[in-house]
């Protein structure tokens, strides 16, 4: 699972706001997740281009994309 690597290189940190998140708490803000860097390409997830994201930020950034 790349998420794990994901994980262990982002110690569970968020990327943008670098606050402490939870992968076993699934809501509130800092319930652990991931985001895409570039918010608007919808590909395929990689290490290079996905980072750990608490909930808060990846819900800030999920703003309206042109469909
Ligand atoms: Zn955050």
């Amino acid at each position: 699972m790349i998420t794990d690597n994901i994980r262990r290189r982002d110690k569970d940190t968020c990327h943008w706001c670098k606050e402490p998140v939870n992968f076993e708490n699934r809501h509130g803000g800092k319930a652990g997740c991931f985001d895409f860097i570039d918010n608007g390409k919808r590909t395929r997830a990689t290490e290079e281009n996905t980072v750990v994201s608490c909930r808060h930020c990846e819900q800030e950034r999920r703003e309206p994309v042109a469909a």
